[in-house]
């Protein structure tokens, strides 16, 4: 239920809610117990969790919040309970916010059985969390605030039997990895990655198929399903990294991003391959089982093979790369989880995207098939700049590279990225949804009720300057603060300014923004 609070967009917190509630109805069958309008419950929990990530962004965001928040729903003896005063308040601030305005009704609608029920559900939720301090916590937080404002419930007697914890997780997982696969197929992760991601379709392609067998395989433990890792290549800001944020606020397995660039072989001092284990264990809440069904994202994954660029003592390299044939495969390793203990963990369902810029390996490819390649093709590279891609791309050129063979053969499925177009980074900046435009906006709006504007010029000018830079989507976000500095320091001291409009001098840094009255 943490995890709730990754999300921003009301219909994806409120989506996360009703399927963590679908389980959860499920799991306890249709008995006592269950809810009586399910669906009024998930709006209830979707505006406690957007008043929370709206309206207190700096407060800590948990179980234990929504908790609080739901002990103060609770009506008593015709009293007006203070989460909805909270509510009437909000919504007069964030007028035109349709969840908010909305809210305001659930008011009328929900009673304190519902809001029991409700806290039924989040004692399910606790569960999960397997750290049994953490666990007990969370039941003693839930005590206190059905106690603290229900006066008419009973102290609630709480205990880890009565929960059943402990016995049927594997069931309650398999149920979870089942129900992703009921609501999603290679082509929905696709279209959900196409509301953030410009481009790159192929590696969309690829990564949502690996994602969907990825849940699959969990499915299925007893089909031994073959297991796929993947290799992306692409240069700097080309969306990499962003793929895998997006499908990690999208699955219910944790994700974890590593950065390979200082990795060395095991037992070397610094930084070891275990350390992506390790931070797994922790996404998944220290919940052994969760994290091997995890995936992991080995960024900069260039870095540990050895090139004529990269070489830092080949040696390490080498046997850091033969380590990594058993962690990608699947193996046992002893994972620090804290202290001196140490966890064993199993790789074997683990899924693995290995992504890194390998400059430099365009060029080996352009070489091999600039010898080999014969007639129409030839003519063509004369005129063309040479574009590393998929069809181009052979393993053979990843081991010249310096990759180890047996590595590069654990890579099933290989991803290659495009430097982005000045068109696709127009549409990044401008369409692609949640963009950096859109967030700016947001953030004048919400905080100092400005509307803020870019002229096309001025858009164009953004454009040129990061292509410029020659750092992908990765400038855009840089280039904007740079133009907005100005504006974000001196807008909050005037009241009286109703829009900041960015024009093309603007952009090009020859004078500051345009304000309006
Ligand atoms: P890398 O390929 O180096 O991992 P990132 O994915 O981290 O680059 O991209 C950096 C930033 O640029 C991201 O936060 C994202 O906002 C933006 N970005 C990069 N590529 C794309 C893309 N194809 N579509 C949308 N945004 C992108």
């Amino acid at each position: 239920m943490n995890k709730v609070f990754l999300k921003k967009d009301p219909n994806e917190i409120s989506e996360y809610i009703a399927s963590e509630i679908s389980e959860y109805l499920e799991y306890i069958g249709d008995t006592e117990g269950g809810m009586d309008d399910p669906a009024l419950i998930v709006d209830y929990l979707t505006l406690i969790v957007y008043y929370l990530v709206k309206c207190r962004p700096r407060n800590d965001h948990n179980i234990d919040s929504i908790c609080k928040l739901m002990g103060a729903s609770y009506f008593d003896d015709g009293r007006r309970a203070p989460f909805w005063a909270i509510i009437t308040e909000v919504s007069t601030a964030y007028k035109n916010d349709p969840v908010f305005a909305d809210g305001g009704n659930l008011e009328n609608e929900i009673t304190n059985t519902d809001i029991d029920q409700c806290f039924k559900f989040i004692e399910y939720e606790v569960i999960f969390v397997d750290d049994d301090d953490e666990q007990d916590a969370h039941l003693g937080m839930i005590s206190v605030c059905k106690v603290k404002y229900n006066r008419s419930t009973q102290p609630p007697r709480l205990s880890k039997e009565r929960l059943n914890i402990g016995k049927g997780r594997d069931m309650v997982y398999r149920q979870r990895f089942k129900k992703f696969l009921e609501t999603m197929t290679p082509e929905s992760i696709k279209a959900y990655l196409d509301r953030f991601v410009v481009g790159q379709d192929e590696t969309k392609r690829i990564l949502s198929t690996a994602v969907y067998n990825h849940y699959l395989r969990l499915a299925n433990p007893e089909a031994k399903l073959i297991k796929t890792n993947i290799l992306m290549i692409g240069p700097t800001g080309s969306g990499k990294t962003e793929m895998i944020r997006r499908i990690s606020n999208l699955v219910n397995v944790p994700v974890v991003v590593t950065d390979f660039s200082g990795i060395v072989a095991t037992p070397w001092k610094g930084r070891n391959k275990e350390e992506a284990l390790t931070t797994l264990y922790e996404r998944a809440g220290r919940d052994l089982e969760m994290a091997q069904s995890g995936i992991v994202f080995c960024d900069e994954f260039d870095k540990i093979v050895p090139s004529k660029r990269y070489s830092r003592g080949g040696d390490i390299n080498d046997e850091l790369q033969g380590q990594l044939l058993g962690m990608l495969e699947g193996t046992e390793l002893d994972v620090p989880v804290g202290g001196s203990s140490v966890i064993r963990m199993d790789t074997s369902n683990i899924l693995f995207v290995c992504a890194g810029a390998f400059e430099g390996l365009d060029k080996i490819v352009e070489k091999d098939i600039g010898r080999s390649g014969i007639g129409f093709g030839s003519e063509v590279r004369k005129t063309e700049a040479f574009q590393l891609s998929r069809d181009n791309l052979d393993q053979k050129h990843l081991i010249k590279y310096g990759m180890k063979p047996e590595l590069a053969g654990r890579l099933h499925s290989v991803g290659v990225l495009s430097k982005l177009t000045k068109e696709q980074l127009k549409c990044i900046l401008t369409d692609s949804e949640d963009n950096v435009i859109v967030r700016y906006e947001n953030e004048f709006r919400e905080e100092d009720d400005v509307k803020l504007t870019f002229t096309d010029e001025a858009l164009d000018v953004i454009i040129e300057k990061v292509l410029s830079m020659d750092i992908g989507a990765r400038g855009l976000n840089s280039v904007i603060h740079d133009i907005l500095k100005v504006p974000l320091f001196e807008v909050p001291s005037d009241r009286n300014i109703r829009e900041v409009k960015v024009t093309g001098a603007a952009a090009r840094g020859e004078d500051k923004p345009e304000y309006s009255y």
